[in-house]
This record gives C-alpha cells, structure tokens and sequence, in this order.
C-alpha cells in the first residue's frame, strides 16, 4: 500500500501542522540481507517459539476481558531482568510496560510535553523523537554534538540553562552513531537539570532527564547503565526495549524504569488496557527464556567489532572509511561518502539494504548473520567501486 501523503484528499479535516506530512518510516522492503532497522537477526528459537503459543495459549480462553491494565506480571518480569541485566535493585512501581519503546517515548512527551514546553536533544540522533515532538505540540531542540559525536557538555548544558526544557531525551548509545553517554556526565547533567526551572512550569519544576538505551545491551560488558542512577534520581527515566538485544521486535514491548512519580505521571496519559493480553503472555514468555533470547548479543557484539575493523580498511575516493566507535549493533560508516545515496541504491540492487541516515557522508549498517555480514561485504566494495 502507498504510504504518500499526497492520496490524502484536501477535503479532509487533517490538523494544519500536519498537513504535507509524511508517515515515518525505514523502507520495508523484501530485500535478502535485511541491515537497516538495527533488529537482531537470530530468530527465536524451536523451545521459545513453544513456550509463547502455551502461554498465549494459555490466555487466549480470557480474551473476552480487558487485560491487566496494570500487567503487573510483566512489570515483575522487568524488574528481574534489569537486576540480572544492570545490577539495578528497582521495584515494580519503578518500572512500566507499552508497545514499543516508541510508545513509552510518547506517553513520556504526553505527559510532559505540551503547548509551551520544549523537548531537548543532542544531534544527530533518533529521527523518531520530532515526531513524538510535533504529535503532542511539544517544542523541539537539538545541542549539536562534537565531531566524533560524543556529547558536547558545555553546550548541552547552555542550551538547558537558555531553553529550560521539560524534558532532555539523550541516547545511549546513540542512533545512528552507537556512541554511549558517559556515566559521570549523565550524573553531571541529572544535577544541573535539579537547578534547572521548566520554562512555563511552575517554580521548583525541573526538567525530566530521559535516556533511552534501546540498545544498551550491546555495550562492553561491565559498563554501567542509567538504570542503577534511578534510586539516586526522581527526574530520570530510563527507556528501555525487548527489540534489539531481546531479538523480539515483532511482539512489540518496551519498557521504562524511573521514579514512581514519573510512572504514575505516564499512567495519567496511557490509553487504558494499552497492554494487550496477547502482548503480555508473549512477553512473559520470553522472559522464561530469557538466556537463549540473549544468546547472539557477545556474537553480535564480536561481529560489531570485526566489521568495523574491515571497514576502516577499505578505502573511497582514495580515503580510508571512517567508522564511528559503537557500542550498538550497528556502524555508522563512511564519513566522506559524497554519493551516499548513489551506494545505497547500488547495495540495494545488489539484495543487501543498508541506511541512508546520519550527517552528509555516512551510512548506518546493522549486525546481521554471518552469512548477511558477507554480502554486506562484498555487496559494499562493489557499489564504492560502481559510484567512484
Ligand atoms: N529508540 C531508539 C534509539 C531506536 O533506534 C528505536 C528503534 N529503531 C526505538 C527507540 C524504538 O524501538 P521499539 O519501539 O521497537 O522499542
């Protein structure tokens, strides 16, 4: 189905900002190697594959009721996997379940967005969060990053103290870059946000500081999460998601955890029975196997690292290839592609589809099997040497 905003007809009473709008999204196409929407490639396995029709199985004779609104289950779930995952010690009321983290981001902009308030982030980063922005008539601004995309403080923390955001959304790691956010700077930031006031809030009113670490899970063992700050800190929400690392993308479950304040200020503004009980069962589910879900994250980690070693060994235009250091599942790449467009569609013909996304000059690629990470290879020596 087309997805062109032009079908719309001018006779329907769209919202005027909207108008002109496209609907985001990475193109779905069905290509062979399948690298640009950063998913795991390992699909569930046999025993999980079982253990989700049982417990879906195993509900499906309710489905004549709401869920549990509050699925209260699956919050335990999340409490003990971020334990086991991050050390962190948090109980139910810290955490709390949607469809995606896509719509735990928006439920967060809901409910502390709004005419008059401003989100803040750091680019580049996720092309998602203007969305959210401009669905829920929230003000939007970007700090720049230095050039090997790490956070620039002092800016970031001008723009702040100017703009008095309600909220600052910072990724680690980030999309499209892979860069992590340092832990002794998020402290930094969370205690300059204290003495911050929100524009257009009350006084005592300090912004909500929210990391999303989609895909935290990739990160050098040992390295700390935003998670184990949240006992220290009410104003930080930290996004989280079972569809990157958890190899469950298509179930769509994501999740936050922050203060209890912060939960119940996005219970105020959640759809009610948001959470479908085929949602909850299934992810329970994953939960049980938890260890085979996660069993390719070191694999992909290994495979993060080994191609970006390859890459910086190739050359275009004379120039070895830049790869930004990545703690993600996928590489940004290239630095000084002038036709990135030209290589992208030159992989595309060649069944490996890669992302067009960052500043000039880069391409994103996502970690895929080793098989899928061959062609990638090959695939993308051929397009440089097609476009050069
Ligand atoms: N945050 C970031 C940084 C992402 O890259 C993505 C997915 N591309 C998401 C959130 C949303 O993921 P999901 O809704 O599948 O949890």
């Amino acid at each position: 189905m087309s997805e062109n905003a032009g079908t719309i007809p001018a006779s329907l009473p769209l919202r005027n900002d909207l108008i002109g709008e496209e609907p985001y999204g990475a193109p779905q196409l069905d290509v062979p190697v399948c690298l640009n929407v950063n998913e795991n490639p390992y699909a569930p396995r046999q025993d999980v594959v079982d253990s989700i029709a049982r417990r879906v199985a195993e509900i499906a004779p309710t489905l004549n009721r709401y869920p549990d609104r509050e699925h209260v289950e699956l919050r335990e779930a999340f409490v003990r996997y971020l334990e086991r995952e991050s050390g962190a010690k948090l109980s139910v009321d810290n955490v709390w379940g949607a469809n995606g983290s896509n719509e735990i981001m928006l439920q967060l902009f809901m409910a502390f967005g709004g005419p008059g308030r401003t989100a803040l982030s750091a680019d580049p980063t996720y092309s998602m969060y203007p969305e959210y922005a401009r669905d829920t008539f929230t003000g939007w601004q970007l700090a720049h990053r230095n050039a090997d995309f790490t956070i620039d403080m002092a800016a970031l923390k001008e723009q702040i103290a100017t703009i008095r955001p309600a909220m600052v959304i910072l990724t680690s790691p980030n999309n499209p870059t892979g860069t992590p956010l340092d832990m002794a700077e998020l402290r930094d930031i969370l205690e300059f946000c204290e003495t911050v006031d929100v524009a257009n809030a009350g006084e005592g009113v300090h912004p909500v500081v929210v990391i999303d670490e989609a895909y935290i899970e990739f990160r050098d063992p040992g390295t700390p999460s935003a998670v184990t700050l949240i006992g220290d800190h009410d104003h930080l929400a930290v996004s989280r998601t079972m569809s990157k690392a958890f190899a469950f993308a298509g179930a769509r479950v994501g999740y936050v955890a922050a203060s209890p304040g912060i939960v119940d200020c996005m219970r105020i503004v959640r759809m009610p029975y948001h959470l479908s009980a085929v949602t909850q069962a299934a992810a329970l589910a994953a939960f049980d196997h938890t260890d085979e879900q996660l069993a390719e994250v070191d694999h992909l980690r290994r495979t993060r690292e080994e191609t970006a070693d390859w890459l910086r060994k190739q050359t275009y235009a004379g120039q070895p290839l830049e790869v930004a250091p990545s703690q993600s599942n996928f590489l940004l790449f290239g630095g000084h592609f002038d036709k990135r467009d030209e290589i992208f569609a030159e992989m595309l013909s060649r069944g490996v589809l890669i992302r067009v996304v960052g500043p000039a000059g880069w391409l994103r690629v996502c970690m895929g099997t080793d098989d899928e990470m061959a062609r990638f290879r090959e695939a993308l020596v051929e397009s440089m040497r097609a476009v050069e």
